[in-house]
């Protein structure tokens, strides 16, 4: 199987001011780009060769001679993620059953935005930041290192927001609290 980028569900400059087009021309044009094509190459001719990209991601994690293969499917998979997670119309709470979760687990909406910033602004160096729903049901937030991610540890994610430098360093430099402000406020998407 070869995998493709995956289209951006929205234009290159829809997401400004808080997140420019140079930053997803960079981010989403060579970052993701760039884990697209190492994961084709790294798996010609091996046993994830044919594998969904879900698959490839789970049966790799933990094993250090598939290191490579892991961090390039996990990054292919977290990005498409995050690009999900965000709109150009987002920023609010969610509604229904979601919205209900959210206030018996964290309290209120506020309580879990403040959650979840102190994950994106705590996690030290590269990785990202998630609401998830555990293998029980229960929300979490939580924070993964590099290519790490959620999916490998059977949780279900339900949003994500990038805390690699490269995804805010050309808009927020180092604040990186400032980023994950304008995500939560502005372009989160549940
Ligand atoms: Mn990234």
């Amino acid at each position: 199987m070869t995998f493709k980028l995956p289209v951006l569900p929205y234009e290159m400059n829809a997401l400004e001011p808080y997140i420019s087009a140079k930053t997803l021309e960079f981010h989403y044009g060579k970052h993701h780009q760039t884990y697209v094509d190492n994961l084709n190459k790294l798996i010609q001719g091996t046993e994830f060769a044919n594998m969904p990209l879900e698959d490839i991601v789970k049966k790799s994690y933990g094993k250090p001679e598939y290191a490579g293969i892991f961090n390039n499917a996990a990054q292919v998979w977290n990005h498409t993620f995050f690009w999900n997670s965000m709109s150009p119309q987002g920023g609010h709470e969610p509604q229904g059953e979601l919205k209900d979760k959210i206030n018996k687990k964290f309290g209120s909406y506020e309580k879990f935005k403040e959650e979840f910033k102190t994950a994106a602004t705590t996690q030290f160096g590269s990785g990202w930041a998630w609401l998830v729903e555990d293998e029980k049901g229960e929300l979490q937030v939580i924070k993964t290192s590099n290519a790490d991610t959620p999916i490998a540890h059977n949780f279900k994610p339900i949003i994500t927001c990038d805390v690699w430098e490269h995804a805010y360093y050309l808009d927020y430099q180092n604040r990186r609290a400032d980023f994950v402000s304008a995500f939560l406020d502005h372009l989160v998407k549940y």
